[in-house]
């Protein structure tokens, strides 16, 4: 572990105790809130130390900060798309100028490995431009069709939905809050965020950068507490909300915006498999096992937790990808010495701990790692391989979100997709094979929102421009792309008529407008229908 550079400084890096109080401070945009209310310690996971601590808010501190919000919002909604562009583009630039600070503040509170952490920061800058970049013409007026050719005009206008909440998880603080927050803000919404109580402080960090970056005071706030109280608070006063976390509290937020009639989109867990042709390269497929299932310690909800390798590779494949695991170091550094880091708290070693001595107990074979590191840190555990994973134990039916991988024999590719598919989850999936084709193939027949093929997670994820999101228990909506912008717009449709009322002009009985009227419609239809099939002969001809 590095030793502290300056008199108070946390673990070697430039954050203090009472630069993390001044962050603090920032909680609901009021400095009251901060002093006043019952505080919750956040730890440093790879000491278990103390670091700070963050106010603990009332369902009324809710009302207030949505209140706040609300009333911020006209300054930022008579900005234009191309100005909030600008202001994107401001912070995609502070986030990078402040780099050190912010992979120092993301492994101080989430006890990651230094490469892990740069994979969440690059995701934010580049999030800020490829809304900045496709922002302003997603969000344009738009021409549609209207009802009667050149009679009527008919446009459809995006209006922001109003406060977004966003409600985001432990395991990547920094690019899960802003990668939901960014596109609502693009979209003129106000918004506040509720960070998980262990991770606050990046969250507030970079709001502090927004509001550096041009977003008006109070546009941005986030709100700090218990999730079943603030968060569950947030959903009952907000006009949208987003949630990234467990399938069971994303459950308990889907009822609950149900019952406001709000929109959601919900990112929830997962149970990714990996399918391993019989074709695959195979050392390129063992690394891509160890990115896969390891990194940010298993603790990442795109990571593979089950391995279906055809038969006819199945040994070759464990050969590999045993020895390419046993290289991985663990530790807490600040620099790039560590391959994996700490889990986030003791719940969370348990869980994974109980998932593994499960599936020992039922007579599955553990190839390496099975057990925790306390010699590192009180939050280690070794990434671990299993096999001959009973079907009734706790790795093979629960999601581990930990460094716990099961690898199973199939007999064919279909054998592979039908195993894959045998979950309620669907968030992501891999496939390898040294035929690209073949690999998009197999995509198309696995129940997911994302498939990657000769790649675990990362293309998928960095295709900022393709929607992501789960299907089943993994979630509903889709964030990035395009559809995860215009979520938060209210598609408002406007229609005029240059002669007026569409019914009967005074001087005509209504029984001569209705036949006129069906003539007329039954005219338009033969003519789109004809116009269609012109166009379908047209394209079979080229
Ligand atoms: P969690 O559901 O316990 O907590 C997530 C967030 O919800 C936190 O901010 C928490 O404070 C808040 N919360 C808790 N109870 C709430 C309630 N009743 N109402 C409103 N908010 C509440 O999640 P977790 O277990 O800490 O996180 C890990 C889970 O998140 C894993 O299942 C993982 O797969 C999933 N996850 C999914 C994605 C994705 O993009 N699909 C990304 C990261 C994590």
């Amino acid at each position: 572990m590095a030793v502290s550079r300056t008199q108070g400084a946390l673990f070697g890096t430039e954050w203090t105790r009472q630069e993390l109080n001044r962050l603090a401070g920032l909680v609901g945009g009021t400095e009251d809130v901060a002093t006043d209310r019952d505080k919750l310690a956040v730890t440093y996971p790879v000491t278990g130390a103390e670091i700070g601590d963050i106010p603990l808010l009332t369902a009324d501190d809710i009302q207030r900060a949505v209140e706040r919000s609300k009333a911020a919002a006209s300054e930022w909604q008579e900005l234009s798309p191309d100005e909030r562009a600008e202001i994107f583009d401001r912070f995609a630039a502070l986030v990078e100028n402040h780099r050190q600070e912010l992979l120092d503040l993301i492994q101080l509170e989430t006890g990651k490995a230094r490469q892990h952490a740069v994979e969440e920061f690059i995701d934010v800058p580049m999030t800020a431009n490829y809304y900045a970049e496709k922002g302003p013409a997603l969000l344009a007026d738009e021409r549609r069709e209207g009802a009667v050719p050149v009679i009527t005009r008919t446009e459809v206008v995006s209006d922001p939905v109003g406060v977004v909440g966003v409600i985001s998880p432990w395991n990547y603080p920094f690019n899960l809050a802003m990668t939901d927050l960014l596109p609502a803000l693009m979209a003129g919404n106000s918004v506040v965020l509720k960070p998980d109580e262990k991770t606050p402080f990046v969250a507030l960090r970079l709001v502090e950068l927004l509001i550096q970056a041009g977003v008006p005071e109070d546009v941005c706030l986030v709100v700090t507490g218990e999730g079943p109280v603030v968060g569950s608070a947030l959903v009952d006063l907000v006009e949208y909300i987003t949630f990234t976390g467990s399938s069971e509290t994303g459950r308990l937020v889907a009822e609950q915006a149900g019952r406001n009639l709000i929109d959601c989109s919900m990112e929830l867990g997962g149970k990714n498999p990996m399918l391993v042709l019989g074709d695959a390269d195979i050392d390129m497929a063992a690394r891509g096992a160890v990115q896969g299932c390891f990194t940010n310690a298993g603790q990442l909800c795109l990571s593979m937790e089950r391995i279906y390798v055809d038969e006819r590779v199945f040994e070759e494949f464990l050969e590999a990808f045993i020895p390419e695991t046993e290289k991985l170091t663990l530790g807490g550094n600040f620099d790039y010495t560590a391959d994996v880091g700490s889990l986030i708290d003791e719940p969370q070693l348990e869980r994974v701990a109980n998932h593994v001595e499960d599936a020992r107990e039922r007579g599955a074979t553990v190839h390496t790692g099975g057990t925790n590191r306390p010699d590192i840190g009180p939050l280690f555990y070794e990434p671990t391989i299993l096999t001959d994973v009973p079907a009734e134990s706790l790795p093979a039916c629960e999601e581990t979100f930990g460094p716990v991988v099961r690898v199973e024999p199939v007999s064919s590719t279909e054998a592979a997709i039908d195993a894959a598919n045998d979950t309620n989850y669907g968030l992501n999936a891999s496939v390898w094979t040294a035929d690209r084709r073949r690999g998009h193939e197999v995509a198309r027949q696995v129940t997911s929102g994302t498939v990657c093929v000769n790649d675990a997670y990362a293309t998928g994820w960095a295709s900022l421009d393709a929607p992501m999101g789960g299907v089943g228990d993994s979630g509903i909506g889709r964030r990035h792309g395009p559809e995860g912008l215009k979520r938060y717009v209210e598609p408002k449709t406007i229609a005029s008529s240059t002669l007026g009322p569409m019914n009967a002009p005074p001087a005509v009985p209504d029984s001569v407008f209705a036949r006129g009227m069906m003539r007329s419609t039954q005219l338009l239809r033969k003519v789109k229908k004809t116009a269609r099939n012109l166009s379908i002969t047209f394209v079979r001809k080229k």
